[in-house]
């Protein structure tokens, strides 16, 4: 998609280079630690690597951090220690200049959607381009395709608050990937849906990511982790264990605790 986008293709190759074939995993978490209180560290010396195609649920009770994980790739917060590299550069020592570009390599969803009711979906969506100063043109094609992916085609000119929840996720994840980003970073997506939808909107993500854009989905719902085959990272106390084969074990010992 996108092959005559040239504020898009003019990014730099190390966030852009899908095409040409990693060199470097697509996001590295080394010894990450996160402090919001002095005594008790959030997260205490996390290592994670996400190769470029994964789809990886991050999951664990609430307050275990999943949120702040999450956070700190996108630099709402620093780390206290340790670094996160985001094909292969250093987040933290990112200028202030270049994080709007780290930013729109990275589409994010929230559990809130983020939407602004009173804007249009296609106002919603093309926020996400205009801050890359793309053509008029070109954006009524990206947001339409987009928009078709997320199963909207067609309602761009429909008010976002008169939407129902479902669909106002929809908008939020086209809004996500209309700048088709490297990675896409979903916050609990599915927390303020019913089951039916949050399973829609986890298909949604899948098919997303079968189409090559690396996903990072936290969530702390069970239904959709035990029906899901993909790679799992549970954080706990602080600390991250890849759980694929112990999620039974896992949530055996979370609902007994629970
Ligand atoms: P999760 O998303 O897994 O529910 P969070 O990442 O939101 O967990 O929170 C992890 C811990 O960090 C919690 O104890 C929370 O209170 C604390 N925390 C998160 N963000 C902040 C913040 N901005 N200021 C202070 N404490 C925070
Ligand atoms: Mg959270």
């Amino acid at each position: 998609m996108g092959s005559d986008d040239s504020s898009i293709r003019n990014m730099p190759s190390f966030v852009r280079s899908r095409s040409g074939q990693p060199q470097k995993p697509l996001l590295v978490l080394e010894d990450v630690y996160k402090y919001f209180r002095r005594d008790i560290p959030t997260l205490r010396g996390v290592n994670l690597t996400v190769e470029r195609g994964e789809f990886v649920f991050v999951t664990g009770p609430s307050g275990a951090g999943k949120s702040t994980l999450l956070q700190l790739v996108y630099r709402q917060h620093d780390v206290d220690g340790g670094r996160i590299l985001f094909s292969g550069r250093d987040v933290s020592r990112l200028t202030d200049r270049s994080i709007p570009f780290l930013r729109r390599n990275l589409g994010i969803v929230f559990q809130d959607f983020k939407v602004v009711p009173h804007w249009t979906v296609f106002e919603n969506v093309s926020v996400s381009l205009e801050i890359l100063g793309t053509s008029q043109k070109l954006m009524r094609s990206r947001v339409a395709e987009a928009l078709e992916r997320v199963g909207l085609a067609g309602r761009g000119g429909e008010r976002v608050g008169h939407l129902s929840g479902g669909e106002q996720q929809r908008v939020a994840i086209a809004r996500a990937i209309v700048t088709d980003p490297a990675l896409l970073l979903a916050d609990e997506p599915t927390g303020n849906l019913d089951p039916a939808l949050a399973i829609d909107i986890l298909t949604l993500f899948e098919e997303i990511n079968e189409a090559g854009t690396t996903v990072i989905f936290a969530t702390h719902d069970h239904s959709l982790l035990s029906s899901s085959p993909h790679r799992l990272i549970v954080i706990d106390e602080g600390r991250v264990y890849e759980a694929t084969r112990g999620l039974r074990a896992w949530s055996a010992r979370t609902q007994m605790s629970a």
